[in-house]
């Protein structure tokens, strides 16, 4: 298989089988990121990709679910996006989907109808990481995209029948920045249709802007009980039916909740965190944090 770099993937497509399409980020300018810094954005050849794929068949040849590793393969033009879709089908023939990363940029370029298209040929599962639907934090974390870009972009998922999750980052808004940024995802959220939405919290690594950025006081992380209550107002401001998952490694107290119907009960296992576990205990893991994964 032809990995190079880093190469990951979501937590919950664990049980796919994963091939690269392109390596690096064409953005890489997020803040509080540091994932892809090392890396120049490259496309894989289809050279390399079909003889991935050569291999996956005789490995997997009835994989189901593909997923598509580098950190945006969707920036690819609708040409391309078609091109391999139809080829991991010639491999292939029991594939349903072809998920990926997709930055908001991405979709951009790209006609409701290509969308639906592409649909057609099996990609569909975008893993999207908005991290929030609140301008300010999302000119704070350098994003290079507004609230409205989402909006009008994901609903040309909508439209299209392409699935698609939110990653959201709870403490990117900084100290006291939490509830504002809480409210207004929600209610940007509230508009679109993810399938799920997966919650990571800020952890600031040395070899991001946003660490170097608090290192000099231009900005102040929240603290860890802030980012619960954060969590807590998230959840209670989604009125969409939706899975949320708090439990990748960056969240102190795994939650997760099938909305609106156990809106409460995560609310209250929160509180429960809230109440019995002390701030020092809490900073002390987030210490220990190694990788986001
Ligand atoms: S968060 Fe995603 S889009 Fe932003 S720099 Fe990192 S990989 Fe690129």
């Amino acid at each position: 298989m032809h990995f190079t770099g880093r190469t990951w993937r979501p937590p919950y497509e664990a049980h796919s089988v994963i091939i690269q399409v392109t390596s690096g980020c064409t953005y890489n300018k997020c803040r509080f990121c540091s994932l892809y810094k090392k890396e120049c954005f490259r496309i894989s050849s289809m050279d390399e990709f079909e003889d991935d794929l050569a291999e996956i068949k005789k490995w997997q040849p009835y994989a189901r679910r593909i997923f598509w590793t580098g950190a945006n393969p969707f920036a690819l033009n609708y040409e391309h996006l078609k091109l391999r879709a139809l080829t991991v089908r010639d491999y292939l023939i029991k594939c349903q989907t072809m998920a990926m990363f997709a930055s908001i940029r991405d979709i951009k370029n790209k006609e409701v109808w290509q969308l639906r298209k592409l649909r057609a040929m099996g990609i569909n599962g975008l893993s999207i990481g908005v991290e929030s639907g609140d301008d300010e934090t999302l000119a704070l974390a350098n994003k290079g995209y507004t609230s409205s870009d989402i909006l009008e972009q994901c609903r040309k998922l909508d439209e299209a029948g392409i699935e698609y999750y939110f990653v959201y980052m709870t403490g990117l808004a900084g100290k006291e920045g939490g509830y504002q940024n809480a409210r207004n995802s929600a209610e940007l959220f509230n508009q679109l249709n993810p399938f799920f939405i997966s919650v990571d919290s800020l952890t600031l690594f040395p070899d991001t802007e946003l660490y170097h950025m608090a290192r000099q006081g231009l900005f102040i992380p929240a603290e860890e009980k802030e980012r619960i209550r954060e969590l807590q107002m998230l959840i209670h401001n989604l009125k969409i039916r939706t899975h949320l998952f708090a439990n990748t490694v960056s969240n102190f107290a795994p939650v997760t909740a099938y909305l609106p119907y156990d809106r409460e009960k995560a609310v209250n296992e929160l509180q429960f965190v809230l109440d019995y576990t002390d701030e020092m205990e809490m900073k002390e893991y987030r210490k220990n944090l190694k990788s986001l994964g």
